[in-house]
């Protein structure tokens, strides 16, 4: 298929056919700001921060909801979009604190990012008395924070939790400066159809929405991410650990919505996003345990294998093969449940064979 030829900031660019001129420029290796949009998600022109300036046009345009068109003389940094720009960012910061020292957020915040590019400081428009910036902070689940006094409002949370998780469970309430993102009016988080799957707070771009489970693990310069495999169910959700660097313990989870390897493209649930803290647990087992008289000893491995060997053969002569059930886990690979069902078969001679997600 033929490209589409344009000009941008003066360069000649060749885009592919259907490519927004926020694609076409990132394609081309050339950086527009951006706050609403996220590569995943349906463009909607929210933040308005990606402006440009294109040629016989009279007014600025949202380069991430714009297509690009045979011929068009695109600028990305003009003095006009620079204005602009920069106008639109100090209007966000009108209801934003600038609190980022303890914000969760600093060093990973793109309105951080923004502003820093832009040369802002603070909002010129922050007049005290209409920044709106008394919402109560909702913390009562035990996953995650909405924080809207910090809310930019580009929407990404409410297009991520109904386009990737699919649950619609929030959506931007009231009007004017008065707006927020919150479940129907009358139900609170807890009582929406919410299920935690933080996908919304990965999403945010801002500290609005943070993750309880990682408070005070780490910063996210200090993270090593390493890719691994949900152990929780058997879909095997790719997930990204935050590994922190100093104390080489988990931080946090995160997922990678470009992920050429991951089933899930980047989506999980809740137990793969936050319940993760079993890994450090001091109450994990490290020997086998054997019982005896009702209460559990320690054992060796070699110890504990010969108990099970010795008494499954006592059963298999005294009563048969068939009162015999080997029951696995959706936890285990694939390659260790079919190891058992062959130690079943095989070995004892039982189909008895059955797995915990039949629960
Ligand atoms: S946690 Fe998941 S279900 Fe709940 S609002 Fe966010 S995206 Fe939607
Ligand atoms: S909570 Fe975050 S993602 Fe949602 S609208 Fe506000 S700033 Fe955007
Ligand atoms: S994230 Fe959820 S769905 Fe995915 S593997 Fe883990 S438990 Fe299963």
């Amino acid at each position: 298929m033929q490209g589409i030829e344009a000009i941008i900031n003066g360069k000649k660019i060749v885009a592919e056919p259907g490519m927004t001129i926020l694609q076409a420029a990132r394609a081309n290796g050339i950086h527009i700001p951006t706050l609403c949009d996220h590569p995943v998600l349906k463009p909607v022109g929210a933040c308005r921060v990606c402006l440009v300036e294109v040629e016989k046009n009279p007014k600025l345009l949202t380069s991430c909801s714009t297509p690009l068109n045979p011929g068009m003389v695109v600028y990305t940094h003009s003095p006009r979009v620079l204005e602009a720009r920069r106008a639109v960012v100090e209007l966000l910061l009108v209801r934003h604190p600038l609190d980022c020292f303890s914000c969760s957020s600093n060093g990973q915040c793109e309105l951080q990012d923004v502003a820093y590019e832009l040369g802002i400081k603070e909002s010129r428009f922050a007049d005290e008395g209409d920044t709106c910036r008394d919402h109560v902070i909702e913390d009562a689940n035990p996953f995650y924070v909405r924080d809207m006094n910090k809310c930019i409002l580009c929407g990404r949370c409410i297009r991520t939790c109904d386009s990737l998780a699919q649950y619609h469970a929030i959506d931007f309430q009231n009007r004017g400066i008065k707006t927020m993102v919150h479940p129907p009016v009358g139900k609170d988080l807890e009582h929406s159809d919410c299920t935690f799957c933080g996908q919304c707070v990965q999403m945010c771009p801002v500290g609005a929405l943070s993750e309880k489970t990682s408070k005070g693990q780490g910063r996210p310069w200090e993270m090593e991410s390493v890719k691994t495999v949900c152990s929780y169910c058997g879909v095997g959700c790719e997930l990204n650990i935050q590994v922190n660097r100093k104390t080489g313990r988990i931080a946090n989870v995160k997922t990678d919505y470009a992920s050429k390897t991951g089933l899930n493209e980047g989506r999980v649930c809740v137990k793969g996003r936050f319940a993760w803290q079993f890994v450090h647990s001091d109450e994990r087992l490290t020997t086998p345990l054997i019982r005896e008289n009702g209460t559990f000893r320690e054992a060796s491995w070699d110890e504990a294998l010969n108990t099970v060997v010795g008494r499954l053969g006592h059963i298999k002569e005294e009563h048969g093969h068939d009162t015999i059930g080997f029951f696995s886990s959706a936890r285990c690979t694939n390659e260790e449940n079919y190891l058992l069902q062959r130690l079943a078969r095989e070995v004892i001679g039982t189909n008895n064979v059955d797995h915990c997600a039949h629960l």
